[in-house]
C-alpha cells in the first residue's frame, strides 16, 4: 500500500505505519487537549502510541504463528483503523488458519493479563479514584492503565465478532473449512462479514458514527476481495505451467554482444530472455539489467557476462498453482520449462498473473455450456 513508512524490522518482519495514523495521534490530542489544555493533549498523544503499540504487537502475534506453521510473511503495516499482517500466502489447513487469527486476540488477553496486577496494585494503595469512568479521567498513571485495559478488552471483543475478514470471521471460516472446502468456507464465511457489515453500516448511520462505518466498509470490501481472491486461487487450479508461458519469446545466444543485441533488448518489452546455446537454456537475462549495462556504455559485454543460472525447472505438467508456490517459497520470479529433457520456454509471475483472465473464461465457458451453478475442484476435507 502506498504512503506508508518503514518503523522497525522485528524478527525479520517490517513493521509499517501509513501516514493516515498521524490522524489518530490528532485526534488524541484534541479529546484529551480540550479539557486538560497541552499537557493532555500530549497524554491523549501518548496513549493512542500505546493503543497502536498494542496493535502491533496483535498482529506480531498473528505473523509470528505463521511463521511458526511455515508460512512467509511479508509486512505488518498499521492503519487508523487498525493493522492487517500481510502474508505471502494463505494457510493451507484449517487447523493453521484457525491457530494464526486465535494468535492475536490473544495477544490482547495476555496485554490484559500484564496489566492486571498493576491496575489491583494502584486499587490497594487508593490511586484508583474513579474505577467506574475510565472514559477521559484525568491525565495520570491511573487513567492510562484503565484506558489501555478498556481498549485491548475492546480489540478483544471486536476482533472475535464472526465477521470474516476480522479474526472472528477467519476463526469460523476454518471451522466451516474443517466440514467442507475453503472456496465453500470462504464464500459461507464472507457472506456472513458482509451481512454483518451492512447491519453495522446502517446502525453506524443512524448513531453518526463515522469510525464504526468505516469499519463497516472495511469489513464489506474485505470479504468481497478474500472471496475474489479465493476464487481466482481455485480458478487456475485446471492450469498447468505449459498453459501459461509465452510461447513467442525471443532468446538471445551466449554469445550475443549487447550493442548487437541492443534493438531486440530495447524493443521488446518480455522481462526476461532465455539464453539458449544449440537450443539448450544455459541461463536467463533479464532485461533491466541489460540495459543498465547498455547505459553504463558496456556494449562490448556478452550476454553470457550478464546472464544468471536458472533457478527453477519444472515440468510443463506441473499445476500452475504448484509452481505458483514454489516460485513464492524459493523467491524466483522466473521459472524454466520442460517437457522431460526438451527445453519449452520461461514462465514469470507476470505469466502466471495473467493466466488468471484466461481460467476465469475457461470457467464460465463451461459454466454456460453446462448452465450449471459455478462447482470448484478443490479437494474435500
Ligand atoms: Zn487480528
Amino acid at each position: 500500500m502506498g504512503l506508508s513508512f518503514r518503523l522497525a524490522r522485528i524478527a525479520g518482519i517490517d513493521l509499517k505505519l501509513h501516514i493516515t495514523f498521524f490522524l489518530i495521534l490528532v485526534f488524541g490530542a484534541v479529546v484529551w487537549g480540550m479539557p486538560f489544555g497541552p499537557e493532555g493533549a500530549l497524554f491523549g498523544m501518548l496513549l493512542m502510541a500505546l493503543l497502536f503499540v498494542c496493535v502491533a504487537l496483535h498482529e506480531l502475534g498473528h505473523a509470528l504463528m505463521a511463521r511458526v506453521l511455515g508460512l512467509p510473511v511479508r509486512e505488518i503495516l498499521l492503519l487508523p483503523i487498525g493493522g492487517v499482517a500481510l502474508l505471502g500466502r494463505s494457510p493451507s489447513k484449517a487447523s493453521h488458519e484457525l491457530l494464526i487469527a486465535a494468535a492475536g486476540p490473544a495477544v490482547n488477553v495476555a496485554i490484559i493479563a500484564a496489566l492486571l496486577p498493576a491496575i489491583v496494585a494502584l486499587a490497594f494503595t487508593g490511586g484508583l479514584p474513579n474505577l467506574g469512568a475510565p472514559g477521559i479521567g484525568e491525565p495520570g498513571l491511573a487513567t492510562a492503565l484503565l484506558w489501555l485495559l478498556q481498549a485491548n478488552l475492546f480489540l478483544v471483543i471486536f476482533n472475535l465478532i464472526p465477521a470474516f475478514p476480522l479474526d472472528g470471521g477467519r476463526m469460523l471460516r476454518a471451522a466451516i473449512w474443517m466440514f467442507t472446502d475453503t472456496v465453500r468456507a470462504t464464500r459461507i464465511a464472507a457472506g456472513i462479514g458482509q451481512a454483518l457489515a451492512l447491519a453495522m453500516g446502517v446502525f453506524a448511520l443512524f448513531t453518526f458514527d463515522l469510525m464504526l462505518l468505516a469499519v463497516a466498509l472495511f469489513i464489506f470490501f474485505g470479504a468481497g476481495a478474500e472471496r475474489g481472491a479465493v476464487q481466482l486461487q481455485s480458478a487456475i487450479k485446471g492450469l498447468r505451467a505449459g498453459d501459461a508461458f509465452n510461447r513467442h519469446a525471443l532468446t538471445l545466444r551466449p554469445g550475443d554482444r549487447l550493442g548487437s543485441a541492443a534493438d531486440l533488448i530495447v524493443t521488446s518489452y518480455q522481462p526476461d530472455f532465455a539464453v539458449l546455446d544449440e537450443g539448450r537454456l544455459v541461463g536467463i537475462a533479464n532485461r533491466e539489467e541489460l540495459l543498465a549495462a547498455l547505459t553504463r556504455g558496456e556494449a562490448g559485454l556478452t550476454v553470457a557476462d550478464l546472464m544468471r543460472r536458472v533457478e527453477l525447472r519444472v515440468e510443463a505438467d506441473m499445476p500452475l498453482e504448484e509452481l505458483a508456490q514454489r516460485m513464492s517459497d524459493q523467491n524466483t520470479r522466473v521459472a524454466a520449462i520442460y517437457a522431460g529433457e526438451e527445453y519449452r520456454g520461461l514462465i514469470s509471475v507476470e505469466d502466471i498473473a495473467r493466466a488468471y483472465p484466461l481460467a476465469a473464461m475457461r470457467r464460465r465457458e463451461t459454466v454456460a455450456q453446462a448452465g450449471l451453478e459455478l462447482t470448484t475442484e478443490a479437494p474435500r476435507r
